[in-house]
Formats: C-alpha cells, structure tokens, sequence
C-alpha cells in the first residue's frame, strides 16, 4: 500500500482570492479519488511537522526567516528582494507559514518513506518547483521537491528529478546544477514564450555536472504527439546514461489545452504516458503534484496519475457519486485540440531542432 500524505491545512495556501493557485482543485480531486474508491487503496497519513534543518537543505537561513516574519505580519523592508510582493505572483499573507509547512511536510515525510524501503510515495500537494534557496518565485516558496532530491541522496547514490510541468523546473535545476550526482530532466513550454523563461537546451549543468541538467523546451501549441515523442527521443537515454537509483517525479498537470496559465495543447491521456513511463523504470520513487489551474482537468489528471502509479485501471466515466460529475463526466479528453496546420508545423519542427540538439550532444559526449 502506498502513503499518500496530505496536510489539511494546505487548503489555506491561497495567496489570494483572485490567484489562479486555488485550493479547490485539491477539493475536487479528494472527492473525486474518494468516489473511485481510490483513498482506501492508499495509505493517508497527515505527515509530521518537519524540521527546520529539513528546509535549510536548500534554502537560506535569512530566507527561512523571512518567510517566517511575513507570515506573522511582521514588517519586512525588502520584501521583494525575496521574491514576495502584493501585486506580484507571490503576495506573502498572514499564516502563510503553517500551509507551507504543511506541504513541504508531506514532501519530507514521502522522501523518507522511500529512504525507508516504500517503493512510492505520493504528494500531490507538492511539487513547487520555482522557489530558489532564497527568493520565492512562481506561487513557489520552498521547494520541496529538491528537498525530496537532498533527502533522497543520503541513501541513493544517483537521483534523478522528472518535471512534466508546463513550467520549467528551474529552481530544482539550479540547485543541483553542480551536481553530478543529481540529474534534472524538464520538458515545458519554452522560455521565450512563458514564465520563467528559462530552460533552454542548452542549460547543461555546470563542471563535471555538464550533461545532468536536460531540458526539452517545446513551442505553444505542441499536441500529444510531438510532446510524447520528443520525450521519448530523449528522457529514457538521458536516464539510461545517468543510470539512477531513485526518482522525484513533479506531474504538474498544466501542459493541458484547456489550462488558462500557458500554451500547450496536451489531453489528460497524452500527458500520463509520462507518468506511466515513470513507473515502468521500477525505481523508489517520490511523486508529487505541481501546477494544473484549470478545476476541471486539474482533479481528473491526478487521479489518472495517482492510478497508474499504483496500478489500478479505472473506468473512463466518472462516478455518478461524484459531486463534479456533471462538469468533469469523464478521466480522459473525449476531443482532441484542434490546431492550425502552420502552428502545428512549427511546433512540431521546433521539437524536432531540441531532440537534435541532445542527438549531437550525446554523439560528441
Ligand atoms: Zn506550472
């Protein structure tokens, strides 16, 4: 049996009312698992509070305390120095702290359960990958899954991070990015056209980690297939290459067409070929959620995943018990999205130019 741990008081990190962040999408997809009867074949623990020095694995002490002050209201001069600010994507508001807490939490304690011998665990309340150690950045302010990477490498030689989020995985990136021993793979939505802005193909890594840092930047519009094949090009080398011993898996769910935050024109069945790509290496393996911020394929893309990480086969109609059914009927997109030749020529040419890049690479390295 798998745990699966979640904190309730994640459901307060809402940045605020109007923010796309909304806490709701994890209120339909319990009650969507709950209705498939997923939750009894999962082993839910609300996650014990960690430590401080868990954080401090990647983020600044200066920073931690930051968080902390603004959390309690407290005047901090230069907030923006720290990535917080009222009008920008990160505005810091009172008792921010115990939500935080709450789904790096569930992070530590996942990462630890697979220490232990758990071949998975799951957070989908996790998996905010733009914090960096010591700014918050893109609704992130730890990041959990390069705390999940740390705690993982005092017991795996070699662990390799899978980011399948719209956004590029930047902050797990530049945190490991001297770092042989960790390899980052991110496929997304290129830079030129959304936030961050990085995660170009040529972000390698730094030192003797040249070559652990992978990225595969697609253009908008990119449908399933040329999504799918790109990542089959290079994800399953770059792992064969790195050969490693446990995984973080980030399944930010937002590469769907109907997701207001960006551009891509993935479905839901497109997008989890990935997630059962993940699970077919048979490595220990910490999974978390990330981005996803449309409230009708964000509860059925997690169930799909949550399902095929641990092997059940659902139904693609919904349960008529499911409080949502009338407005997410199915798992699976019933249409494809429909795109423009010319757009799709050009999506498809511009994934074609970042496989061989890393077809060149690995012939010259
Ligand atoms: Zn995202």
């Amino acid at each position: 049996m798998t745990p699966y741990f979640f904190d309730p008081s994640v459901v307060q990190y809402q940045f605020s009312e109007s923010h796309p962040l909304k806490p709701e999408r994890l209120v339909r997809l319990n009650a969507l698992l709950e209705a498939y009867g997923l939750l009894s074949r999962l082993v839910r623990q609300v996650p014990p509070r960690c430590e401080l020095t868990e954080i401090l694995r990647v983020h600044t002490p200066e920073y931690v305390s930051v968080v902390q002050a603004l959390s309690e209201g407290a005047p901090v001069m230069d907030a923006h120095h720290w990535g917080f600010s009222t009008y920008g994507d990160n505005p810091p508001f009172l008792g921010m702290w115990e939500p935080i807490m709450g789904y790096v939490s569930a992070t530590v304690a996942s990462a630890y359960a697979v220490c232990e011998g758990a071949p998975l665990a799951i957070n989908i309340t996790g998996g905010l990958h733009h914090a960096l150690p010591n700014r918050a950045s893109g609704f992130c302010v730890f990041n959990d899954p390069a705390i999940a990477v740390a705690i993982l490498r005092k017991r795996f030689r070699r662990v390799a991070y899978l980011d399948i989020d719209l956004h590029h995985g930047d902050g797990v990136q530049w945190i490991f990015y001297n770092d042989p021993t960790v390899l980052t793979v991110s496929i997304h939505e290129g830079g030129q056209w959304l936030f961050p802005g990085t995660g170009a193909v040529n972000e390698l890594g730094e030192g003797d980690a040249e070559g652990t840092s992978v990225n595969i930047p697609l253009a908008p519009f990119t449908t399933d297939a040329i999504w799918w094949d790109a990542f089959m090009q290079v994800v399953p080398y770059a792992f064969e290459r790195f050969q490693p011993e446990a995984l973080v898996l980030q399944m930010g769910c937002d590469p769907h067409d109907l997701d207001p935050l960006g551009h891509l024109s993935l479905t839901a069945q497109g997008w989890v070929r990935a997630v059962a790509w993940a699970k077919s290496l048979g490595l220990p393996t910490v999974a978390l959620g990330g981005g996803g911020y449309n409230l009708t394929t964000v509860p059925r893309m997690w169930t799909l995943a949550i399902a095929t990480l641990i092997g059940v086969e659902l139904p693609d109609q919904t349960p008529e018990t499911y409080p949502w059914h009338s407005t997410i009927p199915t798992l699976s997109d019933l249409k494809s999205p429909s795109v423009d030749p010319a757009t799709l020529e050009f999506a498809e040419r511009y994934a074609h130019s970042q496989v061989a890049f890393w077809k060149r690479y690995w012939a010259l390295h």
